[in-house]
């Protein structure tokens, strides 16, 4: 069927559901044995639109939203309630559930890992393949006996997934003991949504399909010494395997002022590392309609502000432009590491894929940013197998793998997600063939990880020590600036702290090292 005759309608087919009220724009049907009240329900053809509206950004704090939090916060009081949630994919993911962390935290809830003693069960999810899918679906099975169990625990989806409609379909009909849907461009909305599905006894399902808006002053619980910032939301590439921009809308840069009062903040509470996030940050600014500021102004602002490292994901290359690597090359905090999808070394499976650069464009980024930035690490992610692709195109990826020297990559075997329009080509590499193909890039990147973590054998490297390890007792893992691996001996009162090691022993996915300088003496040396 192709793409154009493809009928997303049927998702919604309620012809067997009775209508109980419709009301607000809401409407409660009563489907399967359950009622289900649809404030919103995602359109495909919403999703993919991109109008000329402009985008508002709005601010989380507000009166209502302030009311709904303090009825809960009573209702915490009266009995301590647990909240548990489960995350998936990408850092996008990871940074959502740390908004959504603080806005639980405002309520009076405590976290738990225990999913016995949880009250709210969230499930944010990822849409990028098809096995992330398939867990969260094994996990939603594996959740009917402890709703049967526990009654009032509250059990919701949010995500990605939800983003799809097949997803929220396959939801109400086999999953009737979920009591929550809600989409990324809802999150905002989680206190009225927990307000919904705590007071009533029907599933909600609340999905919008804009284009998107930015919601600022979010409440965020971050753990750790690393902080993730959002910088922009959405993606404009329509990539042809991805359905990014389906579920995260289009792309929308939040203005540098906001970001940069909140890199400030977390320079003053004492964080070590940030990661600039956005599903392409080098499209950041593209949008602003009253000024010409862009990725690379971004980071030469950031750059002045008194935190150690500062780390951005994810690239495209098309985006990647002379001032940004211009900016990059001044270094201090900005860090010798860069994250470059590549995704394939042939220009024409690139063209197939729409990621409107070729083989040679590619090569002639990274040849400037190496004369800019001699000691730079490039990592990347590449999939193999995607349609169409021959032995020798494979090959063409291997060339360029080599050729580049990618010290690290995430490879993925290509598999369709509907609604792409790769997912209507014919996906006709076999998948003995794209099997094999993955392991023989596997083996290469191994090899050249090995090969470059070898170049730092002997040298005095900058770690900031994350954690321990937990299988060796005694032996503190951290990163270098250029995200490598290190492992070495130190006592635990030394994670948070940069320490100066020595390398030992390089492996292929981590380096041994020891230390020669311990955290007091160094962290004057860090500073700035
Ligand atoms: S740039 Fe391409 S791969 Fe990345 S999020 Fe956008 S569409 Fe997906």
């Amino acid at each position: 069927m192709s793409k154009e005759s493809k009928d997303y309608s049927k998702y919604f087919d309620f012809s067997d559901a009775k209508v109980m009220k419709r009301e607000d724009g809401k409407t409660t049907y009563r489907f399967k044995g359950r009622e289900i009240t649809i404030n919103s329900a995602p359109d495909y053809q919403d999703e993919k639109k991109r109008g000329k509206q402009d985008i508002q950004v709005l601010s989380f704090e507000h009166p209502e939203t302030e009311k709904v939090m303090e009825s809960f916060r009573e209702i915490n009081q009266t009995k301590q309630r647990y909240y548990a949630i489960y995350t998936y994919g990408c850092q996008m993911n990871e940074h959502d559930t740390e908004v959504m962390r603080g806005m639980f935290e405002k309520m009076g809830y405590v976290s738990t890992d225990d999913r016995i003693q949880a009250d709210v069960i969230l499930f944010n999810t990822c849409a990028i393949r098809e096995n992330a899918e398939d867990k969260v679906f094994g996990e939603l099975g594996h959740m009917k006996t402890l709703k049967q169990q526990k009654p009032d625990l509250i059990l919701g989806v949010c995500g990605c997934m939800s983003q799809e409609a097949s997803v929220v379909n396959k939801i109400m009909r086999k999953h009737p003991h979920v009591d929550l849907i809600f989409g990324t461009h809802n999150i905002h909305r989680l206190p009225f949504l927990l307000q919904e599905a705590h007071f009533g006894k029907e599933m909600v399902i609340e999905v919008w399909s804009k284009e998107g808006d930015i919601i600022e002053n979010m409440p965020t619980k971050r753990e750790g010494l690393i902080a993730w910032v959002n910088i922009m939301y959405g993606c404009d590439k329509f990539c042809t395997y991805c359905i990014v921009p389906y579920t995260r809308g289009k792309e929308r840069s939040r203005m540098p002022e906001d970001v940069l009062a909140e890199v400030r903040e977390l320079a003053r509470q004492g964080f070590k590392e940030i990661t600039l996030l956005g599903q392409n940050v080098n499209a950041y600014g593209k949008d602003f309609t009253d000024r010409n500021y862009r990725f690379g102004d971004l980071m030469d602002d950031i750059r002045k502000i008194d935190i150690p490292r500062v780390r951005f994901t994810t690239s495209h290359p098309r985006d990647f432009d002379d001032h940004l690597i211009e900016v990059l090359a001044k270094g201090g905090n900005l860090v010798e590491h860069i994250h470059l999808p590549v995704q394939s070394g042939s220009t024409e499976i690139l063209k197939r894929m729409s990621r409107k650069y070729s083989r040679e464009l590619f090569l002639e980024l990274v040849r400037k940013i190496r004369a800019a930035i001699p000691d730079a690490v490039l990592t990347t992610d590449i999939i193999v197998g995607f349609p169409g692709e021959t032995e020798e195109q494979f090959e063409d990826t291997m060339s360029l793998v080599r050729e580049v020297k990618f010290a690290s990559a995430y490879t993925f075997i290509y598999s369709p997600r509907e609604g792409t329009p790769a997912a209507e080509m014919a996906d006709d590499v076999p998948f003995e063939v794209k099997q094999q193909r993955l392991q023989r890039l596997n083996a290469l990147i191994a090899e050249l990880s090995l090969e470059s973590n070898k170049l730092v054998d002997g040298q005095t490297v900058e770690v900031l020590v994350e954690g321990e390890s937990k299988s060796r007792a005694g032996v503190l893992s951290g990163r270098t600036r250029s995200n490598k691996l290190i492992h070495f001996q130190g006592p635990a009162e030394w994670i948070g702290q940069f320490v100066q090691v020595r390398v030992t022993e390089p492996r292929t996915w981590y380096i041994t090292a020891e230390a020669v300088v311990g955290p007091a003496v160094q962290a004057s040396a860090n500073a700035g």
